[in-house]
């Protein structure tokens, strides 16, 4: 062991398990790609106010969790703490949305970083994959970001999560809805943090956690008992079109997530075998949020999925993922002519496509066929003087333990058919 270890709240991703964390990142990127959104990359950090703006000032990212440092320079950043904002700045920046037609679909996949209590389910650094769709109004756009979702949780192999769905209505019905719901916070008994609250964004009190607050919250005015014509309209188009691709979800009227940007659809997946940190991912639609950040209005869609969360949630399944040997064949070589031959061989194993991997520190026979092994090879290619004076090496099927010489020459094509 070295002096340091990884930073509290933090851990590291190590063979073999973090195969399953690629494996969750790319499922999740899959059904994305197939339905039109581009990959977008941002910076791991960006000015401070992006996210005091585009996050929201009330919101516990901003006042409690975000990792904040001046640079040399001056210059107030904050290490990311959500996607979100940085992607919307990132493509009114490239003037995405003037480049070509709307929405501008986009995905991402990547580190996020929240001071936050460490304990199961909830780290300082946990990774996320989200999409974004940018610069359109459509029922249906929701509706396909919803079932992306649900279809990435499905292809991994995961049965007990579950989607909620709300509305938080928007600009016209919202600020009716506020205060009312103001009024009927205001006369309960809160603690100064949460009365604070109430006057700057009293939703989020909705949100809070706490049983002596949640207990005070059960008579609450609901925000579906205001919504206007048009939000009532959209939202009932938006639960059409999901149940028309026959993906349940439950209407809850609570739902408001942690995130001051979000009018009209909301959504959370939640999993049940994950405890108090159940949100394996959530979204929605962000119609105000460009505008928040100095852009034009550009209603918009979209959302975050847990990496950390949903392999927690593979786990809590018991979904062992199918995932393949990390080579297919192991080289054996005896001698030092039969190191020099093998090498060239594994370059023209591995330039053919197939994974290989050789034994590396001239281990003796014993060593090395332990190595291929481990390696989860199906085929371990050993070869000593006796088998290159024939110009052969000894092809071994590692599971029936089967062995038969192939000539030099046509050992790619020998193990490509056998792959096949
Ligand atoms: P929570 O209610 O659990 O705090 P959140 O509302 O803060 O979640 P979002 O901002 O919606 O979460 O982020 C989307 C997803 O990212 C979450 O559903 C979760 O899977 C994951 N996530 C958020 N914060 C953390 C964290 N600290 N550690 C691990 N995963 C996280
Ligand atoms: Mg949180």
């Amino acid at each position: 062991m070295s002096t340091f270890k990884a930073p509290r709240g933090t851990y590291d991703l190590i063979p073999p398990a973090s195969a399953t964390y690629l494996a969750v990142r790319e499922a999740i990127a899959a059904p994305l790609k197939r339905s039109g959104y581009g990959y977008i990359e941002t910076p791991g950090f960006e000015n401070v106010e992006l996210f005091a703006r585009g996050v929201g000032e009330s919101t516990d990212i901003v006042t409690k969790e975000m990792y904040t440092l001046t640079t040399k320079g001056g210059d107030e950043l904050a290490l990311r703490p959500e996607g979100t904002a940085s992607v919307l700045r990132a493509a009114l920046e490239a003037n995405l949305h003037k480049a070509g037609s709307l929405p501008v679909k986009l995905w991402y996949s990547g580190s996020y970083y929240r001071y936050e209590r460490p304990q199961k389910g909830r780290y300082r650094h946990f990774s996320q994959v989200g999409a974004e769709a940018i610069g359109a109004e459509d029922p249906a756009l929701d509706a396909e970001l919803i079932v992306l979702a649900h279809d990435a949780y499905r292809s991994l192999g995961l049965r007990n999560f579950r989607i909620l769905l709300n509305s938080l209505g928007d600009a016209t019905c919202r600020p009716v809805y506020r205060a009312a719901l103001q009024e009927f916070l205001r006369a309960l008994d809160l603690d100064e943090d949460t009365r604070r609250r109430v006057e700057i964004n009293p939703l989020r009190v909705l949100d809070d956690k706490r049983e002596a607050v949640r207990a005070q919250l059960a008579d609450a005015p609901l925000l579906r008992d205001y919504l206007c014509e048009e939000c009532k309209a959209y939202h009932a188009e938006v639960r059409e079109l999901i149940t028309a691709r026959g993906v349940d979800f439950e209407d809850d009227a609570r739902l408001v997530r942690g995130l001051d940007y979000y009018t009209r659809t909301t959504f959370e997946f939640v999993h049940d075998g994950l405890g108090s940190q159940s949100a394996v991912g959530g979204g929605g639609r962000y119609d105000g949020l460009s505008e928040m950040i100095g852009g034009p209005a550009l209603p918009s869609v979209g959302w975050a999925l847990g990496v950390d969360r949903t392999v927690l949630a593979l786990e809590a399944e018991g979904v062992e993922l199918n995932l393949p040997a990390a080579v297919s064949v192991f080289a054996v070589p005896l001698g030092e002519e039969a190191r020099k031959v093998l090498f060239g061989l594994v370059g023209e194993l591995r330039t053919a496509g197939v994974a290989t991997d050789f034994a590396y520190g001239g281990k003796g026979l014993k060593a090395a066929m332990k190595a291929a092994n481990r390696s989860g090879a199906r085929y371990a290619i050993v070869a000593g003087e006796r088998d290159l004076a024939e110009d052969v090496v000894q092809l071994k099927d590692m599971d029936s333990g089967e062995q038969s010489p192939v000539p030099l020459t046509e050992v790619v094509e020998a193990v490509r058919a056998r792959l096949a």
